[in-house]
């Protein structure tokens, strides 16, 4: 695994730290917390963040509310997103009031109304609505290169100079199709390929049935990056937890290719960062 020594210390840390709390809550009675709220197209995941923003506690469900970044079950992406918020206001023992939530790059326009409404309907005051990239960056800290977060629906590439997002673009390829490959290939039903895709003991013997569909997402990298003079990759998202996945888009774009220790909650605790 490709990995700038220094430049991931406050990521992982915090990304640690959220894992610690997702299974054991800190009850610490600060001031004020803020929610982060990641609608995604496979996971809803809310990380809560003491006045310190520090994580004291996180919950997460597989859910399909949401595709390519829009909602489509409304009603659904309300009743999940309320149902976590109770559930970790009862283990903390206090209500969660505000929440900011985050829309993948350049659908801004077209879905931000939705995100929104579904915060709100489940309780939340919403104090801000980012788009995910910035989110992302509040956790990575990188001030030049791209940021490129592989979800669940959609690969979203985002290009820093400066600290400053200067171009997005989301592509309709993500850990849904890497699933589909491995349901095709050994004849499973897509949850079951989900599921043997997410044990990271099957990584190292996925690897080379995934590796044209690495590809095919590398080649959507380097179209975009190309133009931008793009010196290092930025992995995050939940398909980036795949071993060896960096490897290939290291090669593929010729680029250096970085990942923090868990690449899938970059983006919740940057929204909550962002609250
Ligand atoms: P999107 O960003 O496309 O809206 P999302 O926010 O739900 O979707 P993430 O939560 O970042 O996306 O990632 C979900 C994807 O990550 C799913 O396809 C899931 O199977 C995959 N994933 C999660 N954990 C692992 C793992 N350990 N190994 C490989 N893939 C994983």
């Amino acid at each position: 695994m490709q990995r700038v020594n220094s430049a991931f210390q406050y990521c992982d840390q915090l990304v640690r730290d959220f894992e610690k709390v997702i299974k054991k809550p800190i009850l610490n009675k600060s001031s004020v917390y803020y929610t982060g709220v990641d609608l995604g197209t496979a996971y809803i995941v809310l990380a809560v963040l003491d006045e310190n923003y520090q994580p004291v506690a996180g919950a997460y469900r597989f859910a399909s509310v949401v595709k390519d970044g829009m909602v489509v079950d409304y009603i659904g992406a309300i009743r999940i997103v309320k149902e976590l918020k109770q559930e970790l206001e009862q283990k903390l023992g206090t209500e969660l009031i505000y929440a900011a939530a985050a829309l993948p790059p350049g659908t801004f326009s077209l879905d931000s109304g939705a995100i929104k409404h579904v915060v709100q309907g489940a309780g939340f005051e919403i104090t801000n609505l980012l788009d995910e990239p910035t989110a992302a960056n509040a956790a990575l800290k990188i001030k030049d290169g791209a940021i490129v977060d592989i979800g669940g629906g959609t690969t979203g590439i985002s290009i820093l100079k400066e600290g400053k997002v200067i171009y997005v673009a989301d592509e309709a390829t993500g850990g849904t199709h890497f699933s589909l490959v491995i349901a095709g290939a050994y004849k499973l039903s897509f949850d079951q390929a989900d599921q043997y895709k997410r044990d990271f003991k099957n990584h190292r013997e996925l690897i080379p049935v995934l590796r044209p569909v690495i590809e095919k997402v590398s080649s959507i990298i380097s179209r975009h990056v190309t133009k931008h003079q793009v010196k290092e990759i930025y992995l995050v998202g939940g398909t980036c937890c795949l071993e060896g996945i960096e490897d290939i888009i290291a090669k593929q774009t010729n680029l250096p290719t970085y990942k923090p220790q868990n690449p899938m909650f970059v983006t919740p605790l940057g929204i909550a960062l962002n609250c």
